[in-house]
């Protein structure tokens, strides 16, 4: 068994975990990044093809929060070269759709209400059957590019050392340091940031903090027109993206709005959602929180029917123009808070970001850079090359709120 020092460890490669060890590389810290398997393993919240990153919720704190984050992916975006959120429109409707629409005007985020017409008009592959709220700055996230970006292009001066294959089987804060225990031998740190997904509140333990969590183990499903004069989902975006500067507005691709098969969320109710996968003609489709709870360290990858069933009600009900048998099947686990916040705050010298819900892949760069500032610099600065900065998360999310 051998034992090292380090200044930083992260556990967990996943989005929050990979986006904290970023942060803090561009902060010229040293960071050792431990994850249990493989960046986008199967069993993480983090792999697949794509995600929905909206503007659209129901509560302002949320809408400008993802604000923020946007603004921390147009810099991935620019230090990797690579565009990483595909600019789509997106419709909301459903029970909760006012509410929406509240929220995105008290936070000043562009939407418009659409009549049915409207909607039938301008996106007649998708039917609302009512009003529906054009959110025209949302984007489909190609996550799993996403994912490969953080682990290998954004490690300014390669400060990041990852150790993949390797899991944190207990912590030990002694108020000074932290000695992790690693299945390949142990770490002593000045600081560790835990975002392991539905296995925090388990790690956690053996440090004596105790964090709630309940994974459930989630489906969705990928469809193709049901005939190729149906129009095509999101085209591939341009490879190189804009600066940071010029982010945050609609992409450039926001004039061919009207031709890209839109994002939809069912926003209420069983919430079901779609979204269309970029540079191909498929749609992914999925329920919100639709799936079981399981074990984190239990889970399958065999499709569930009666959720499967659920899923190509969706997709006849709201695009009828696919093919309602589903090409591909994919499961995937979330992280649930009981109260669907994040939880991100620190206790000693462990900072912890998890409970992401179902709904932190967009907030993914904001996380990290939250934890990195809670674990490296509580006093909340903009970091080198920084026009603005990110603080600290607000109180709402901190772990003692349970
Ligand atoms: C089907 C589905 C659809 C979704 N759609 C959207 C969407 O449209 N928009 C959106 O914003 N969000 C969406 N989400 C949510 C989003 O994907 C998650 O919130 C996010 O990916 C969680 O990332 P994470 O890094 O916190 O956790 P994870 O991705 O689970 O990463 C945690 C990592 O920690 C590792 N780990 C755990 N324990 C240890 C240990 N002891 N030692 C070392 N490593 C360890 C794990 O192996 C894992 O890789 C969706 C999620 C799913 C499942």
């Amino acid at each position: 068994m051998t034992s090292v020092r380090a200044d930083y460890v992260v556990i967990g490669g996943g989005v929050t975990g990979l986006a904290a060890a970023w942060a803090l590389a561009r902060r010229d810290r040293e960071v050792t990044m431990l994850e249990q398997a493989a960046v986008g393993h199967l069993a993480g919240g983090s792999h697949g093809s794509c995600r929905i990153f909206r503007l659209g919720y129901e509560d302002p704190m949320y809408v400008r929060l993802a604000g923020q984050a946007r603004e921390l992916w147009a810099e991935l975006e620019y230090s990797c070269g690579e565009r990483l959120l595909h600019p789509a429109p997106q419709l909301t409707f459903g029970p909760q759709m006012t509410e929406v629409q509240s929220a995105m005007t008290e936070a000043g985020a562009p939407c418009h209400l659409l009549s049915a017409d409207e909607a039938a008009e301008r996106f007649g592959c998708v039917t609302t059957a009512g009003e529906a709220l054009l959110e025209p700055d949302s984007a489909v996230i190609a996550a799993d590019r996403a994912l490969t970006a953080l682990a290998t292009c954004a490690r300014p001066g390669e400060r990041v050392h990852a150790l993949t294959g390797t899991r944190a089987v207990a912590l030990a804060d002694d108020g000074r340091r932290v000695r992790v225990r690693t299945s390949s031998g142990d770490i002593e740190a000045g600081r560790v940031i835990v975002c392991a997904g539905p296995w925090t509140a388990g790690l956690l333990a053996t440090a004596g903090i105790t964090i709630p969590g309940e994974a459930t183990l989630e489906q969705v499903a990928y469809f193709a027109p049901a005939s190729p004069a149906q129009p095509a989902p999101a085209s591939p975006a341009p490879a190189t993206p804009a600066s940071p500067a010029q982010a945050g507005g609609p992409g450039e691709e926001a004039g061919s709005q009207g031709r890209t098969t839109p994002i939809f969320v069912y926003y209420g109710g069983e919430f079901p959602y779609g979204l269309p996968v970029p540079g191909t003609d498929r749609y992914k489709i999925g329920i919100h929180r639709g799936g079981p709870p399981v074990q984190p360290g239990r889970q399958h990858q065999e499709p569930d029917p009666a959720l499967g069933q659920r899923i190509e009600r969706a997709a006849r009900s709201f695009l009828p123009g696919l093919d309602p048998r589903p090409l591909a099947v994919e499961r995937c686990v979330y992280d649930n808070s009981p109260d669907t916040d994040f939880i991100v705050g620190r206790i000693g010298n462990i900072a912890i970001g998890s409970g992401t819900s179902g709904h932190g892949f967009k907030f993914g760069p904001l996380l990290g850079e939250w934890l990195a500032t809670l674990a490296a610099d509580p006093a909340g600065g903009a970091g080198p090359g920084r026009s603005w900065a990110a603080g600290l998360p607000p109180s709402r999310f901190a772990p003692g709120r349970f």
